[in-house]
């Protein structure tokens, strides 16, 4: 009986495995006529990053979406690690790099003095074509180099920290202003931070989206905060869910917040709409006031 239970279950368990890898190359293929078609159906969405002391939004975040036809949204998290392990994030992150680029030269209003943050793989970081494929962007659009920003994360940085950095400075001395995101999950040396060519710190939405109540989420937030002030390093916290959380943030110092509080991410065509009503709210002082 027991033998004949484990065979099921390992005949259930080969299945799954199958299915799995089946549904992988099924994204890959579809992922790769997304990049290839005329008519794709991936997207560039927008988050905005809000500056505390200044009150109003300056930056954005693009964050890629991919509605398909058949199999309905599927999530960064699930295809861009494909796309690396299958040798098509070079690719993927051309398009994204020209999509927002065009996007950005057809805002208007308060829009178009926004800096919009790119998410890079370190595959990306480390491929030599790089910055040509940026600068003729820029140049077919006509964008500014200042209107472009770069996201990299610190498990992305710390696979090869040596050569990320090379790379990096190679960027940051073509003028474009750097992140290390999801800070706090990536093991990072203080050694190499003092060597990062980068200007901002995105501590990681993990300790942050439950931060109001969790006392050692507020630690590691904290004590992140001062590592980062000793390097000159501005501070952004992503995953801002609510009032309590920003108070505290502005409270430690922080400079920049993201989150479903101030918006979640939206279209590129919403963007020029959006900064023309939303840009100088004051999200700490109108909450006060409507008692929330
Ligand atoms: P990330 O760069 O750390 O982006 C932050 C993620 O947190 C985004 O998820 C965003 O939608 C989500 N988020 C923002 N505010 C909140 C909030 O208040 N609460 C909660 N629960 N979540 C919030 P998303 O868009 O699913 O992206 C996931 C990850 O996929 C990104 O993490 C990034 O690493 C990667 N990614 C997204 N777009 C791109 C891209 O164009 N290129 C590359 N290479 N990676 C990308
Ligand atoms: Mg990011
Ligand atoms: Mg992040
Ligand atoms: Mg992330």
């Amino acid at each position: 009986e027991d033998a004949k239970s484990q065979a099921n279950y390992l005949q259930i368990y080969k299945q799954s495995l199958e299915e799995k890898y089946l549904r992988k190359l099924e994204i890959l293929n579809e992922l790769k006529n997304a990049l290839n078609g005329e008519d794709t159906d991936l997207a560039m969405f927008y988050q905005p990053k809000y500056h505390i002391q200044r009150t109003r939004v300056e930056k954005m975040e693009a964050l890629i979406r991919w509605h398909h036809k058949k199999l309905g949204f599927i999530s960064p998290e699930l295809f861009i690690p494909l796309a690396e392990q299958a040798g098509l994030i070079n690719q993927l992150t051309n398009w994204v790099i020209r999509r927002v680029t065009f996007d950005i030269s057809h805002w208007h209003g308060q829009a178009t003095d926004l800096q919009v943050a790119v998410n890079l793989s370190v595959h990306d970081v480390v491929n030599p074509k790089l910055q040509r494929v940026i600068l003729t962007a820029l140049k077919e659009f006509k964008v500014a180099q200042n209107k472009l920003a770069f996201e990299i994360t610190e498990s992305d940085l710390m696979d090869d920290p040596q050569t990320a950095i090379e790379q990096l400075k190679l960027l940051r001395s073509a003028g474009f202003e750097l992140a290390i995101d999801d800070f706090g999950t990536g093991y990072s040396s203080l050694a190499y931070l003092k060597s990062m060519p980068v200007s901002e710190l995105k501590v990681d939405k993990s300790f942050v989206l439950n931060l109001a109540t969790q006392k050692e989420d507020q630690t590691i937030v904290k004590s992140i905060f001062s590592l980062a002030r000793n390097f000159n390093l501005q501070l952004v916290a992503e995953g801002v869910e609510d009032l309590a959380t920003l108070e505290l943030l502005a409270q430690w110092g922080c400079d920049w917040i993201q989150g479903y509080y101030i918006s979640k991410p939206m279209p590129a065509d919403a963007v020029s709409g959006w900064m023309n009503e939303y840009s100088k709210q004051n999200w700490t002082k109108k909450c006060e006031e409507s008692g929330l």
